[in-house]
């Protein structure tokens, strides 16, 4: 944590799944505050093609990131969905630990908490070609390099859950 950290930040995304560039902002996050609160979205969602890891899978994916990154100063907390986006951050605020700032780059995510009165910061982007959830997902639905793009933490449990396997036969391809 830098000296310069200050309070506690918040950061909400499906992460469907983790990957390098979630773990290179997370860093960059957590080292800029007190704590960080990471919130697993859409957590109800688990076995489509959008969303194939459960809340409990992503949990594990990104809890062994991050010990294994040394990155300790963070809570996370599965947040499900709800189809009332003006009440959505009181749903929010209402599931996590007291927050003091967000960040996000999602369009959504932003307005909303702007509009609520949180200070928004936008997240940087880490190599976006590459390291974007869709892009993981196409190249796991074709077992195709898809583990330079993720820390090792999330190929061991994509390995023990045989997730390439589930994309797959949700696909049709098995
Ligand atoms: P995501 O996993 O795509 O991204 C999570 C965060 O990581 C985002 O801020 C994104 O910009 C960042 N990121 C992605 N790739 C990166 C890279 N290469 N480098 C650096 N940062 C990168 O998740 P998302 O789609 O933004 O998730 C938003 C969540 O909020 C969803 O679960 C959504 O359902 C939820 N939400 C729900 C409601 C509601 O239920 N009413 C309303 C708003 C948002």
């Amino acid at each position: 944590m830098s000296s310069e950290a200050v309070g506690t930040s918040l950061l909400i995304g499906r992460f469907q799944p983790f990957h390098h560039g979630h773990l290179q902002v997370v860093s960059k996050i957590a080292g800029e505050s007190s704590q960080l609160i990471i919130g697993i979205g859409s957590a109800q969602y688990s076995h489509t093609l959008e969303n194939p890891f459960t809340a409990g899978e992503r949990h594990v994916m990104i809890s062994e990131s991050l010990k294994e990154a040394g990155i300790h100063n963070h809570y996370l907390v599965p947040v499900v969905d709800i189809n009332r986006y003006s009440t959505w951050v009181s749903h929010v605020e209402s599931m996590v630990p007291p927050f003091d700032r967000v960040y996000s780059n999602n369009p959504l995510t932003k307005r909303l908490f702007h509009e609520a009165g949180y200070e928004v910061t936008g997240a940087p982007m880490f190599n976006r070609a590459e390291y974007s959830g869709t892009k993981v997902r196409e190249r796991m639905m074709r077992d195709d390099s898809w583990r330079e793009l993720v820390p090792e933490a999330v190929v061991r449990m994509v390995e023990r859950i045989d997730g390439i396997g589930r994309m797959r036969e949700l696909a049709g391809l098995e």
